[in-house]
């Protein structure tokens, strides 16, 4: 997959060439996990998986679609509120809330992909981000004047149009992450800030069925609110549970579970500040990434036995620092951190161990920290 990929599908399928050819990379969060709903601090980096889309105006009235995995090409009015329930939606969605900095008009879009999709690497945010800037070149001629813009265009596309409850990050990691760096960003307010980070990730993908997932998250994001309204009891000025004190949350009056969840919360945020600090020095990562694992198995209860697996498989051999899962859980993936050459191995002997274990082949991906959203082909004159 590549830039010429998406050139080539868009010219087979629409007969002309792309007016443009944006892309934008899918996403794991180093640390700082199930915070964005609570206002703290998160440490994403976009990884080198991309997704490409090229893009013509349509001279129809309609939009059509075409991706490398899916079947057959589609065709919508992008200024419907109407979804389908399909891929398409998160393209429709996005083309739809760019009308407010656009000058519409009905595209053609050819996407190819190298992001996994529903392994939680963010394929959609890619998949949103790409097509945003993407629409922004054809509709504009230029896409700088709105490029502030492109990650809140791409999580209302994802959370309005498309229906998923989920935090700002993963579009903004992957509107605007800066290649060698990880994302720090404050979720409160949305400030961001680019910590040089060079070292080379390993991702595993479980595998595994999330059929939980999604009632699981809801149910934490409700036990989350709970907290806070308590602990609001005794500090009305408190607005995030991020921000709570780990004393607050030991004194308030709450349910052994819920207390769980906010220590979580709480501690989860400010491990975040410890990873970057211990990153700009130089010094290994590897406790606060293990502790982070052992307060979502333990507290957030979101690990599953798989994710446990692989973390303390990976923590056997030579050269590993640390690891943990990644994402919201109950499945997924996990991401170990250690000297490349141990990583490299790691990626080999994980899959048919896994595989002997578990009884299902996981995917593995090495990455270093990329580049955000970028214009990567337009033609010469
Ligand atoms: P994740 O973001 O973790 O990969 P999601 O369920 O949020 O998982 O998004 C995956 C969905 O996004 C896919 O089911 C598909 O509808 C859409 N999608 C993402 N990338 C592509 C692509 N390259 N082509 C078509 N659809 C895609
Ligand atoms: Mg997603």
């Amino acid at each position: 997959m590549s830039v010429d990929g998406a050139i080539d599908l868009f010219t087979e399928s629409f007969g002309v060439r792309p007016q443009v050819v944006a892309s934008a990379p899918g996403r794991v969060n180093l640390i700082g996990e199930h915070i964005d709903y609570n206002g703290g601090q998160v440490l994403p980096m976009a990884i080198a998986q991309r997704t490409w889309v090229a893009m013509g105006s349509s001279g129809r009235s309609t939009s059509q679609a075409v991706s490398a995995s899916a079947s057959g090409m589609v065709e919508f009015d992008a200024g419907s509120p109407q979804r389908s329930g399909q891929w398409w939606d998160y393209l429709h969605g996005t083309l739809r809330e760019l009308r407010g900095v656009g000058r519409p008009t009905s595209v053609q879009v050819a996407v190819t992909s190298e992001v996994p999709q529903g392994a939680g690497l963010s394929s959609s945010a890619a998949l949103e981000v790409a097509t945003a800037l993407a629409g922004l070149v054809v509709w504009n001629g230029e896409a700088e004047s709105a490029r502030e813009q492109l990650a809140t265009i791409a999580h209302r596309a994802e959370t309005e149009f498309v229906g998923v409850a989920c935090g700002v990050m993963d579009q903004t990691v992957s509107a605007f992450a800066r290649e060698g760096h990880a994302l720090r960003l404050w979720c409160d307010s949305g400030k961001r800030e680019h910590v040089p980070f060079h070292r080379a990730v390993l991702i595993v993908d479980t595998a595994t069925p999330r059929a939980l997932r999604h009632s699981r998250y809801n149910e934490r994001r409700a036990e989350c609110d709970v907290a806070l309204h308590e602990l609001q009891r005794s500090d009305a000025t408190l607005r995030h549970l991020a921000h709570a004190t780990p004393q607050a949350v030991q004194q308030a009056t709450l349910s052994d579970e819920v207390r769980r969840r906010a220590a979580h919360v709480v501690g989860e945020t400010r491990r975040v500040g410890e990873f970057v600090d211990l990153a700009m020095r130089g010094e290994s990562v590897g406790a606060v990434m293990l502790a982070s694992h052992r307060s979502l198995r333990d507290d957030y209860e979101c690990s599953s036995p798989e994710l446990d697996w692989v973390v303390e498989h990976a923590m056997q051999l030579d050269g590993i620092e640390g690891a943990r899962m990644t994402g919201a859980g109950w499945g997924g993936c996990a991401i170990v951190v250690g000297r490349e050459s141990a990583l490299r191995e790691l990626s080999q002997s994980i899959v048919p161990e896994f595989a002997s274990e578990w009884r299902r082949a996981p995917s593995t991906w090495m990455s270093t920290a990329a580049s955000g959203a970028r214009i990567d082909w337009v033609p010469t004159a």
